[in-house]
């Protein structure tokens, strides 16, 4: 049974961590003119009203999204990725604030050229009854079913390229092995795919097994960016977001190395982000 409920969280700290690396890869990956498909194997709702009785129960972007909001002229001065992040943020904007949070199928398809293509895939009837309510593209398929079996089913695809985020709610143990399983299998049927991995950093350290089968089931090229706003002893909750890039673009690494470091201060003194390679060429 599933209850988790992104709305809970939309726009968190590990949202902006997430969204700007998605978005910094698609930017990418749109220097190139051969056509892409993008799969999205969970993909949440789409788009957040902050307003919404879920979001504004926690109200997690107050220290996600509304901290780079609030500074976004001085932040788009330090790093043009920010600057770029932020004005995408804005194109949401309903009222004069900042009022909604896009989700990753918002981040897929709101540069989506005519040549790409976009599969989002989404288990939950009810999440899934969100999403199909989301104004999105033509091109855009929308999938009520797993996404992990969906995305194997998938391949390979008929565009040269392929783009996929993996970002689960990880409410069952199981779900590290099973991502580390899907993704290994995909890579034998799409080598040259970009993949990206999201994780939770909590206290019992199950992301870990997650990094282990990846890289020893023999999978390359693997860069690692982790953002933590504490230590794992601090509590109980979230202290950290990772997310795991398999064959990241080239140059990938210095422009979220510079974003993470403008956005740092605005978490406090013990902000810390790492980006490097898990695995090796
Ligand atoms: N990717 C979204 C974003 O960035 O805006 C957030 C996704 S949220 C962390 C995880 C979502 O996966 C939830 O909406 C949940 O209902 C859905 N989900 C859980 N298990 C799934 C599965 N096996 N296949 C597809 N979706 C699943």
């Amino acid at each position: 049974m599933l209850s988790y409920q992104h709305a809970y969280h939309a726009g968190n700290f590990a949202d902006v961590h997430k969204h700007l690396t998605l978005y910094a890869v698609v930017d990418h990956l749109l220097r190139k003119k051969s056509s892409i498909t993008y799969i999205d194997t969970h993909a949440g709702r789409g788009l957040y009203p902050l307003a919404a009785a879920e979001t504004a129960r926690l109200q997690e972007y107050q220290q996600g999204v509304a901290r780079p909001w609030a500074k976004r002229t001085g932040l788009s001065k330090a790093s043009s990725l920010l600057g770029d992040w932020l004005a995408a943020v804005g194109e949401v904007q309903q009222g004069g604030g900042l009022d909604h949070y896009p989700g990753s199928p918002w981040w897929l398809s709101h540069r989506l050229r005519e040549q790409d293509r976009l599969r989002l895939f989404e288990l939950h009837p009810g999440e899934h009854g969100h999403l199909a309510d989301q104004a999105l593209p033509e091109a855009v398929k929308r999938i009520q079913g797993d996404g992990l079996a969906g995305l194997l089913k998938a391949l390979p695809v008929k565009t040269p390229r392929l783009c996929v985020l993996i970002d689960p709610s990880y409410e069952r143990k199981a779900e590290y092995d099973e991502v580390a399983d899907t993704v290994l299998s995909a890579m034998r049927k799409a080598r040259h795919a970009v993949v990206m991995i999201w994780y939770p950093m909590l206290p019992a350290g199950r992301h870990q097994a997650l990094l282990e089968g990846l890289r020893d089931g023999g999978l390359r090229k693997i860069w690692c960016s982790e953002l933590t706003l504490g230590d794992p002893g601090e509590g109980h909750g979230m202290y950290g977001s990772g997310i795991l890039v398999v064959n990241p673009p080239w140059g990938l690494d210095e422009r979220i190395h510079e974003a993470m470091a403008a956005l740092l201060p605005l978490w406090g003194p013990t902000a810390r982000h790492r980006g490097d390679w898990w695995v090796g060429e």
